[in-house]
């Protein structure tokens, strides 16, 4: 029989466990309610480090009021099920008293890239997720952590969170995961009735017209057009944003951009909102071959 996964409920004790790590160490955070999305970064982490931590922590500070903490899915012993098997070392699932004995004086500010988009829709969100991913970063001094383009502000912010305070940690950029039918996997996905499912699927449709307009050789104005119509016509979608922003600054590219941009999403499906990315290349000098 398998060895049960070691689970420690509190830092300090992660931080015990850690140290009894010898050799390079992979961090993946997470919120629990692990897919295969989740088990990708963990394949990615075991690729780059000796030894795998996860963390499954649903982290207060990073929801505002109104949102989905108190339903946000909890069920431990099925994300360590998940987790059999896939080289896992060691699992940081601790409690709030513990991570936030009490409310934290000394917060952090994320910059204005945490203005935009999904730190707009949803003020002090990344100031709560930096929070917390600093928090745990100093408790298992990873020497690398992947984190999901799905997310991809949070992880541009990671990025800039790491640089400026110099954490030492090489920060990895891990593919969406998707079901067969292209929908991104995301643990909200599980609040989806069956026709919500399938009306999810116009986010990734909407960004896969964006890219065709894209590969068509279209320009920035037209592939945002073919993404919004797209998004438009889909039904019980109701768009919260459609972008084309610069991968790094998260603004919208101007009208002439020419090479990289990345199109973004968040929408409501229901009272669920959901949020996915494309990267595109926007090319209008390219030759459309037939
Ligand atoms: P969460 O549990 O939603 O906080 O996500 C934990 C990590 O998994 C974050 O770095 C996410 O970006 C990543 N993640 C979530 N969904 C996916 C997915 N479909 N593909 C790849 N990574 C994902």
């Amino acid at each position: 029989m398998a060895t049960p996964l070691p689970v420690v409920r509190s830092l300090a004790e992660a931080r015990s466990a850690r140290a009894a790590l010898t050799g390079t160490v992979g961090l993946v955070m997470t919120m629990g309610a692990l897919h295969e999305g989740h088990l990708s970064l963990v394949e990615q982490a075991r690729q780059r480090a000796d030894h795998v931590v996860v963390s499954i922590y649903v982290n207060p500070l990073q929801f505002g009021p109104g949102e989905d903490l108190d339903a946000y899915p909890r069920d431990l012993a099925a994300d360590l099920a998940a987790l059999e098997g896939h080289g896992v070392d060691l699992v940081l699932a601790p409690g709030d008293q513990d991570v936030y004995p009490r409310e934290p004086l000394v917060r952090i500010d994320p910059g204005p890239v945490a203005t935009v988009l999904e730190g707009a829709s949803r003020p002090g969100h990344f100031a709560g997720v930096l929070q917390v991913v600093a928090k745990v970063l100093s408790v298992i001094r990873p020497d690398v952590a992947v984190f999901g383009q799905k997310d991809a502000q949070q992880l541009a912010l990671v990025r800039t969170l790491v640089a400026d305070l110099d954490l030492g940690v090489e920060i990895v950029g891990a593919p969406i995961r998707r079901d067969a039918d292209g929908l991104a996997l995301s643990s909200r996905n599980a609040y989806l009735s069956e026709v919500e499912r399938r009306q999810a699927l116009g986010l990734v449709t909407s960004l896969r017209a964006a890219e065709r307009a894209a590969d068509g050789g279209a320009d920035a104005p037209a592939v945002l057009r073919a993404a919004n119509e797209t998004l438009a016509a889909s039904d019980g979608v109701v768009a919260d944003y459609v972008v084309l922003v610069d991968p790094d600054t998260f603004l919208d590219v101007p009208p002439d951009h020419r090479g990289d941009a990345l199109a973004a999403i968040a929408a409501r499906v229901g009272t669920t909102r959901l949020i996915d990315n494309l990267r595109i290349t926007i090319d209008p000098t390219r030759k459309v071959t037939a």
